[in-house]
Formats: C-alpha cells, sequence, structure tokens
C-alpha cells in the first residue's frame, strides 16, 4: 500500500482536502465578477491574519520574490541597508541586496543562534548621519530553526528611522506578529508555509512610510513593482485557483482565530522539543529562541542523512535536510500550518523507531511529546 507521505518539511507543507479541492476546479476568468468578489474578500482576510489595516499584495511568486519586492520598491542604487544573517535566507537578503547595487552592512550570527539585538541597537545608535535607510531581517530562520526576537530589533530600528522590512515567511501565521501595533513597515511571507496551501503566491504588506519611500525609490521594478499590486491587486493574470484556494484556507484560519493557531504552534514545537530531548539528540537551537514552525535536530550518534532515508522508506515520514554547511549534518522536523497533534505523536514516535533501528538506544518521546500537547 502506498501511504500518503507526511511532509514534515518547513515548506511546502501538508493542505487540507478543501483547499486542494479548489485547486481541481475549472479557472474563472481573472476579469470576472465572481472572481473579483472572491478576490475582494481574500484581502479582507489577509489584513485579519497580517493584523494590519494597510493593504496586503498578492504575488505569483515563491516567499523570495515576495521579499525581493519588499526590499527592491522602497530603495535606491547606492542605498545602506543593515541586513541581519544567521543562515540561509538572512544570507539570501544579502545576494538579493547586492545584486540590485544596494550598499549592505551585514550582521551575522552562528548558524543555530539567535542574532544579537544589542549588534542592532549598537549600529544603530551610531548612524547619527542616517546612513542606513532600511533594516532587513528573517524572524524565523528557518535553515535552523532559530526565532530572531524581531521586537526588540524593531525598537531599535524605531528609534533610528530606518525602514524595516521582515522576512516572516516561516513566522507568520505560526508567531504573532502584530504588524500595525509593531509599525512593521514591510512584511513578506509565502503561501507553501503556514498559509495551508500549495507554493506559488508570495505575500508583501508595506505601510504610510514604506510607501512614501516608493514615491523616491529608484531601484529597477517591473513585475515585482508593489505599486501596480496595490492599484490593481491583480495587475497581471494571477493564479486564480491557488487564490480560490487561499480563500478556503484563510476560512479556515478564521474559525480557529488567531490565538489559538498561536497556541498550536507552541505546543507543537514544545511536544516536538521535548521528544526530541527525551531520545537524546542535541536540538541545534536553544529553547530560549525557538521557531514554532521548525525545529532542527543534530545527532551525533547517529547519522542525520540514515534518519531521514530510514524514516521516508520506513514510515514515508519526509523530514528535512540541513542547508549549505550543514546539509548531511542536521534534520529538521516542520510543524507548520495544517499539523495536528496527533501528526507530532506519529512522527516523534516514528523517530524513536528508527533511531533504534540504527542502533541509538532510546525510549519516551511518545510520552514526552503527549504531556506537551495535552497541557
Ligand atoms: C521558505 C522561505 C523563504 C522563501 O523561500 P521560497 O522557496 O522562495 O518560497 C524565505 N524565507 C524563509 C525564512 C523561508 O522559510
Amino acid at each position: 500500500m502506498q501511504e500518503r507521505a507526511l511532509l514534515m518539511i518547513p515548506g511546502p507543507t501538508p493542505v487540507p482536502e478543501e483547499v486542494l479541492l479548489e485547486l481541481a476546479k475549472h479557472p474563472v476568468g481573472h476579469r470576472s465578477k465572481d472572481f473579483m468578489a472572491v478576490t475582494e474578500a481574500v484581502l479582507q482576510k489577509l489584513k485579519w491574519l497580517h493584523q494590519t489595516k494597510n493593504d496586503v499584495m498578492i504575488l505569483a511568486s515563491s516567499g523570495t520574490g515576495a521579499v525581493e519586492a519588499g526590499i527592491i520598491n522602497f530603495f535606491s542604487p547606492g542605498d545602506r541597508l543593515l541586513i541581519g544573517a544567521n543562515g540561509k535566507f538572512g544570507e539570501r537578503w544579502i545576494e538579493v541586496a547586492k545584486a540590485y547595487g544596494l550598499d549592505v552592512d551585514p550582521i551575522t550570527a552562528p548558524w543555530g543562534q539567535p542574532l544579537d539585538t544589542e549588534e542592532f541597537r549598537r549600529k544603530l545608535e551610531a548612524d547619527t548621519a542616517k546612513a542606513y535607510k532600511g533594516v532587513v531581517v528573517t524572524h524565523s530562520e528557518t535553515s535552523t530553526g532559530v526565532l530572531n526576537d524581531l521586537a526588540k530589533i524593531n525598537d531599535h530600528v524605531k528609534a533610528h528611522g530606518a525602514l524595516i522590512i521582515v522576512d516572516a515567511v516561516t513566522s507568520l501565521g505560526a508567531v504573532a506578529l502584530p504588524v500595525d501595533e509593531w509599525g512593521l513597515d514591510v512584511v513578506a511571507s509565502g503561501s507553501q508555509k503556514g498559509y495551508m496551501l500549495p507554493p506559488g503566491l508570495g505575500f508583501v504588506t508595506a505601510n504610510d512610510r514604506a510607501w512614501q519611500a516608493y514615491e523616491t525609490a529608484k531601484l529597477p521594478r517591473y513585475y515585482l513593482d508593489l505599486g501596480k499590486y496595490r492599484r490593481e491587486v491583480t495587475p497581471f493574470t494571477p493564479p486564480v485557483n491557488l487564490i480560490a484556494a487561499l480563500y478556503k484556507a484563510l476560512e479556515m484560519m478564521e474559525q480557529d482565530g488567531l490565538e489559538a493557531i498561536f497556541n498550536r504552534h507552541q505546543k507543537q514545537m514544545r511536544a516536538t522539543r521535548a521528544a526530541v530531548k527525551a531520545l537524546g539528540l542535541p536540538l541545534l537551537a536553544a529553547d530560549s529562541c525557538a521557531s514554532p514552525a521548525i525545529t532542527s535536530v543534530a545527532p551525533t550518534t547517529v547519522d542525520a542523512q540514515q534518519v531521514r532515508s530510514l524514516i521516508k522508506k520506513r514510515f514515508n515520514i519526509v523530514l528535512a535536510d540541513g542547508q549549505d554547511h550543514l546539509k548531511g549534518k542536521i534534520f529538521r522536523m516542520g510543524h507548520l500550518g495544517y499539523v495536528s497533534d496527533r501528526d507530532i505523536i506519529t512522527a516523534v514516535g516514528c523517530l524513536e523507531a528508527v533511531l533504534n533501528e540504527l542502533g541509538h538506544t532510546c525510549s519516551g518521546a511518545i510520552a514526552a511529546a503527549a504531556q506537551e500537547l495535552i497541557k
């Protein structure tokens, strides 16, 4: 029997059947009245998810396109950006900014550690000439499972006055991100993460301060020109089925409520981490900076690659590999979006079985996880 794979990777994440069914329908015309009504409803729901009164732009792109749009619409060639990089995604934003001729000042931390908020404070306070025009922060660094202290970094950015651009790709819909309350200027995300959707849509919201900067920003832009999406919502042919599916997914999220969604992610994160500890495997990120979307495990007594291939072979559970220098050294367990408590119990139980088969004797994963899940 070919069992359905259990995707425990940080994107694409599992998709509910009601959402999937929208993708099986005939596409509708994107200028039709029906589609316009769906789009209008989706925009309202996106504002709810972002906790913002500002527009949320929908792009036909992956998350990278959304963050790239977030970077290139508000600056001019040679503008100086402070970019936090403590993993693959932070490093990617440095590459994007450089590709567009921005002047990048990186703040780095070793992979697995959070960005040092004091370093942001020092650099921003020292910049009395206001050379920094923007600060880019990856909230949940998916390559390591570290949640950066966005609130604190944002306080320092606010005191300085630069724009803050947030990669919220694996934090939006997983952890509290009060966009307006914190005054986050630009926030980008992608459909295949917390949205319970397949890949294909990117989202960017921007506030008045950002739109002011947009007016004078001179970097080249066309398909990712956010002003076009603000004026017309779908200036180019959008993936109409994905937008119908998005409506369903957001409706499901609304039924749960933001608080319940965030609590579920917290609980599943704690359960996963408790199970990994019970199994005697080291976690890459400390409890104090753990991402509610993903848990990275850095085993020393067994080979990470073997764990991944055996759990796939025995149980059809897909775990993510490490990236770059952590490739083959860690495995990552996603618990983002449409993940049930049962999925967590299943995953940690199967992990235990696989570890024992590989000669790492251990027990207690399910009990440890269950204890957190029933709290
Ligand atoms: C997935 C992800 C992205 C975007 O990746 P795409 O493959 O372009 O969708 C960006 N940032 C983070 C933190 C991510 O997890």
